[in-house]
């Protein structure tokens, strides 16, 4: 089929607009009569250094990222990348600031052997990171920050599993979660890609108090980013993947808050992490000195970001009210495809839980007729006859997964919804 007869609604990467990558295609041959590709211009020149800053300028317009309080970061490595990030870099800043406070009761004469004594008890008594666990990418953030540091370290807040017969598909209580006091973080993922569990909205029970102390928090946003209004300012750090709604594989974003960085906070030494039996960061994933660098600490895959920043721009062109109006868009795309399965509760069973279900991945199984198994697999051949695909579920759960990220136009959930209804037909 040619690719304007395809709707694409598979998980990541994802469908990219088709002007974007018109455009693209010719700066890939020649950037703007430069003669060379823009793969091939140097990540050290001034045409690079632009693109890198339009593209961080046009994601704090269109998310509304506080002026001055962040730094965002181009890195390598993707969402996995960043589930080992956070643990370096946070775990780095707790120890700084224990660091700090540790010197203040000893005093700055101290001996180096009773200051290291000194941490390594509160490491010991107080060194914990918190993971909320609601999917199969939670997850497996929590068992990075257990392989790096040791479970000792590591503290489930809530397993979504447990309630709810051994499957993903709800988000605990905010009642029944277990928060460590002081932790290095506490982390979730708002958007559970493999499993359509997406948090309906910022969980209260991480809210900042009214003078502005609270939990610092971490968010996986690789699979609803720029989808819809994010509290930026209740993060201490949110990553993504470009691959889904921002641009093509090969780019993470990271919006670090400025007060885990110099000159607040900076990573220890190597030396003190060693005496401490703590893991230091590789030098590729330390913020600081990505950031410091503005992403090009190493060679950066500017066409990457540049296809990022096309994004972001037609994002910006399309929407005067900027992330609410890619929002209002989303949700009724979701609400379409929904209803459409909720209207035939005998063929079509949606498997989170409608308080938590994702507007970007809607993940359920075909039970027309016969075996699940039969209907799923007439339900995919039907669908990718009149050219609806990519909509087989993870390989981890089975079903039927539609992935309805941002490029999928509203003609397309339309088309996906009319489908589903009259698929029950058929
Ligand atoms: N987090 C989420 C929510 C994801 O959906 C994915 C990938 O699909 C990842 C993390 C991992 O990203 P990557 O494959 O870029 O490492």
């Amino acid at each position: 089929p040619t690719r304007s007869e395809i709707t694409y609604f598979g998980a990541g990467p994802a469908l990219l607009p088709t002007d974007v990558l018109e455009t693209a295609a010719k700066a890939l041959v020649d950037y703007n009569g430069t003669g060379l590709g823009i793969a091939e211009h140097s990540h050290r020149s001034e045409l690079a250094a632009n693109i890198i800053n339009e593209a961080k300028a046009d994601l704090a317009t269109y998310l509304d990222i506080p002026a001055g309080e962040y730094e965002v970061a181009f890195m390598q490595g993707g969402g996995t990348g960043e589930f080992s990030a956070s643990v370096y870099n946070l775990v780095g800043a707790w120890v700084a600031r224990q660091h700090a406070a540790v010197l203040k009761e000893l005093g700055e004469a101290a001996e180096e052997s009773a200051v290291v004594d000194a941490l390594r008890k509160k490491v010991e008594a107080g060194l914990k990171l918190d993971y909320l666990v609601t999917g199969g990418w939670s997850l497996k953030a929590y068992q990075e920050a257990v392989r790096l540091l040791g479970p000792e370290y590591v503290n489930l807040v809530a397993d979504a599993r447990v309630e709810n017969g051994g499957k993903f598909g709800k988000i605990p209580d905010q009642s029944t979660w277990k928060l460590s006091k002081d932790a290095a973080f506490v982390y979730y993922c708002d958007n559970e890609t493999v499993d359509g569990v997406e948090f309906p909205e910022f969980p209260q029970a991480l809210a900042p108090q009214p003078d502005g102390t609270g939990p610092i928090v971490v968010v996986d946003m690789s699979s609803n980013i720029l989808s819809r209004r994010v509290p930026v300012k209740n993060y201490s750090l949110l990553f993504f993947g470009a691959q889904k709604n921002l641009g093509s594989t090969g780019v993470t974003v990271a919006v670090i808050k400025k007060t885990l960085l110099p000159p607040t906070v900076s990573q220890p030494s190597p030396a003190l992490m060693r005496k401490l039996a703590l893991p230091i960061p590789p030098i590729v994933l330390q913020y600081e000195t990505i950031v410091k660098n503005n992403s090009l600490y190493n060679t950066l895959s500017i066409f990457d970001v540049y296809i990022a920043g096309q994004v972001l721009k037609k994002l910006l062109r399309t929407f005067p009210d900027k992330v609410d109006g890619q929002q209002a868009i989303a949700d009724k795309k979701a609400e379409l495809i929904y209803s459409a399965l909720e209207a035939h509760p005998d063929a079509y069973k949606i498997v989170p839980d409608k308080t938590v279900r994702s507007r970007m991945n809607i993940c359920f199984r075909v039970t027309k007729s016969g075996t699940i198994d039969e209907s799923e697999k007439a339900f995919l051949k039907e669908a990718t006859s009149i050219g609806l695909t990519g909509l087989k579920g993870h390989r981890s759960v089975g079903g039927i997964r539609a992935s309805n990220y941002n490029s999928i136009p509203l003609e397309g959930a339309e088309k996906l919804a009319k489908f589903i209804n009259d698929f029950t037909k058929a």
